[in-house]
């Protein structure tokens, strides 16, 4: 199967503003391929497989949808049914669980 490979940035200031927004002290938020961070190192990241599947997650949606039509309809989620029950994060929090989710997944 052919690989994905995605990006991990660090002290992202997207993240930090985001964080900042969501009252969080860590946070990671994907563009695109990128997976940004706030207040938590790549190396601590990938020690979270759940956090992890997360956010690989909300890249394959990317993936789906493209780069603006997937940040077009989260945000228009974000604000039909809030931050929790949009159907993106639903999906992404079932991910979790899913051990499989990442078997294409390489880090750059
Ligand atoms: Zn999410």
């Amino acid at each position: 199967m052919e690989k994905l490979v995605c990006h991990i940035k660090e002290h992202s200031f997207l993240a930090r503003l985001a964080a900042r927004r969501m009252n969080s002290e860590q946070l990671a938020m994907v563009i695109g391929k990128t997976i940004h961070l706030h207040g938590v190192t790549r190396k601590e990241f990938l020690r979270h497989p759940w956090w992890v599947r997360h956010e690989v997650c909300h890249i394959m949606q990317y993936q789906e949808l493209g780069l603006l039509p997937f940040l077009w309809r989260y945000l228009w989620e974000c604000m039909k049914v809030g931050y929790y029950a949009n159907r993106f994060e639903v999906a992404a929090r079932a991910a979790e669980k899913n051990t499989t989710i990442t078997n294409r997944v390489v880090f750059s």
